[in-house]
């Protein structure tokens, strides 16, 4: 007798599971996955409310455009998105979503419960879900947008849950992530309150007014506005004179196509534009937006999606340090460099 068949296809709580230990890794990151989901339902206006961190709750809630009935239910199913269709989509990502994966994931690890409406809708939808199971769906009366409520996180993951950093740490996380959306959408309205006090109040803008409501007044005359245009891409933003540099990182945002991301080699074109202006070791502060045709990028390289990769990274680094030169050139003859756009 032959031995039997061993491989089977795991249940789909359990596959959830599994993806929401990359997709999750603490508070910050479903702050930024519902952050990213409420800038794709077009909010113009946003709030964050945090308890314990996020540890116990987190909510965001939009004034987007929010879903039917059944769009409620299906977009916690792992990899449904309304994003992309088909392959060749995954080359023209303008969204920041397109996986399909954050609320299935959020869904496995939490009490998460969503109430939403479109404009176009009399009532809209409540669903309570928690370890991926539906514990509700109801109609309720709602306004237009969408609210999302994750209680417990990792209620059922108690190596995650243990392994969160104190309150302190997991909200610096937190406001890393809620900073970085905030400055990619200066046009979008946000507030973050935190054990119910209010940690940033942040009304529509220009970047400029963004910046300075986000680090404080004083750097409205620290910044010098860039730009350039190639056939390659399009760069726009600020960076701080030479002088307002400091020692520790932290204050360095580049955004492609509106995505934060992390890059030490485009960093380092930064730092390289600025040699003989800073000190050695320290860095300089920078807002940088680069728009590029998606079909020059790979986003998808990881689940946090924080990495990209050019398909020309050599170009896109020398582009980056002319233009910043010529920025740094520009203020130091005293030129008038400061556009408020
Ligand atoms: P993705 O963002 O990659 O599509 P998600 O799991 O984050 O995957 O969301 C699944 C789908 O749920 C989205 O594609 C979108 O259609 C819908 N959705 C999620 N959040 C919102 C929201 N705040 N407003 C409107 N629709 C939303
Ligand atoms: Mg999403």
């Amino acid at each position: 007798m032959n031995t039997p068949d061993i491989v089977q296809l795991l249940p789909d709580h359990i596959a959830n599971q599994i993806a929401a230990g990359e997709v999750v890794q603490r508070p910050a990151s479903a702050v930024k996955e519902l952050l990213e989901n409420a800038i794709d339902a077009e909010a113009s206006s946003i709030q964050v409310i945090l308890q314990e961190a996020g540890k116990t709750l987190l909510q965001v809630v939009d004034d987007g455009k929010g879903m039917s009935p059944t769009d409620a239910r299906m977009c916690f199913e792992r990899h449904a998105t309304s994003k992309i269709r088909t392959g060749e989509d995954l080359f023209r990502i303008r969204t920041m979503g397109f996986r399909g994966e954050a609320l299935a994931s959020i869904a496995a690890i939490a009490q998460v419960e969503l109430k939403t409406a479109r404009s176009d809708e009399e009532v809209g939808t409540l669903i309570r879900i928690e370890g991926s199971s539906v514990k509700t769906q109801e109609s309720i009366s709602w306004s237009q947008g969408t609210s999302i409520q994750v209680k417990n996180l990792f209620y059922n993951v108690p190596a995650r849950r243990n392994f969160l950093k104190s309150n302190p740490v997991e909200m610096r996380h937190i406001i890393d992530e809620f900073q970085r959306v905030a400055l990619a959408n200066p046009e979008v309205a946000f507030t973050l309150h935190h054990n119910n006090s209010e940690i940033f109040n942040l009304p529509q803008g220009k970047l400029v007014r963004r910046i300075t409501d986000i680090f404080g007044k004083n750097y409205r005359e620290q910044l010098v506005f860039c730009q350039e245009e190639t056939s390659l891409l399009s760069l726009r933003g600020y960076i701080g004179k030479p002088e307002c540099a400091k020692k520790t990182r932290g204050e360095q945002f580049f955004f492609v196509n509106n995505r934060y991301i992390k890059s030490s080699y485009l960093h380092h074109a930064l730092v390289t534009a600025f040699e003989g202006t800073i000190p050695e070791g320290s860095h300089p502060f920078y807002v940088l937006f680069i728009e590029i045709d998606p079909s020059h990028i790979d986003i998808n390289i990881h689940p946090t999606k924080s990495e990209i990769k050019f398909d020309d990274e050599r170009s896109v680094y020398a582009i980056l340090m002319a233009a910043i030169r010529r920025s740094i050139g520009v203020y130091n003859l005293g030129g008038d460099s400061i556009d408020f756009d």
